[in-house]
């Protein structure tokens, strides 16, 4: 059990060291988004290139926490060249995982609960991202790890408005 926390942390300090995708976008063509998280003073930029309802390409700015950073950088990994579509079952997918109900009271359970994942769900390969379930033991930390998926998700409706 601390044996897949460490290498959870492990995957999560990395991300924070060296955050993937890093940097900016010239606007236009990309689309800026940010979000902030006052509780833990997290701020996330995210550029997004949209080319034919896909994400052809992504760039994180932005500074704050290592759950907040490193879940933007692993985010833009996960989402870099999929479809609008894609992004938002990902997006979903991982939500789900930092909120499922029963997963409360001792921690004891995180092994056992991956059984009773629901069937016919489309499989979500969520990859590294599967390293940030341990936060929601820590609910103000939720904040810090959706906060980049947010501006996703309102970046993702902006651009669907301009089309
Ligand atoms: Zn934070």
């Amino acid at each position: 059990m601390s044996g897949l926390e460490d290498l959870y942390r492990e995957i999560i300090l990395d991300h924070y060291r060296s955050p993937r995708n890093r940097g900016e976008l010239p606007c236009p063509p990309a689309h800026r988004g940010e979000g902030f998280n006052p509780l833990c003073g997290d701020d996330v930029v995210l550029y997004l290139l949209a080319e034919d309802g896909a994400i052809s390409d992504v760039k994180i700015g932005g500074n704050g926490c290592s759950i907040s950073q490193a879940s933007a950088s692993m985010m833009s990994c996960a989402i870099k060249g999929k479809s609008f579509a894609e992004a938002r079952a990902i997006s979903d997918a991982f939500k789900k995982i930092l909120s499922i109900p029963d997963a409360d009271s001792n921690g004891q359970d995180l092994a056992g609960s991956d059984s009773a994942a629901p069937d016919g769900d489309q499989e979500i390969a969520l990859g590294d991202l599967q390293a940030l379930q341990g936060v929601m033991k820590f609910p103000v930390r939720i904040k810090c790890a959706t906060l980049g998926w947010n501006v996703l998700t309102d970046s993702l409706a902006e651009l669907d408005a301009d089309n």
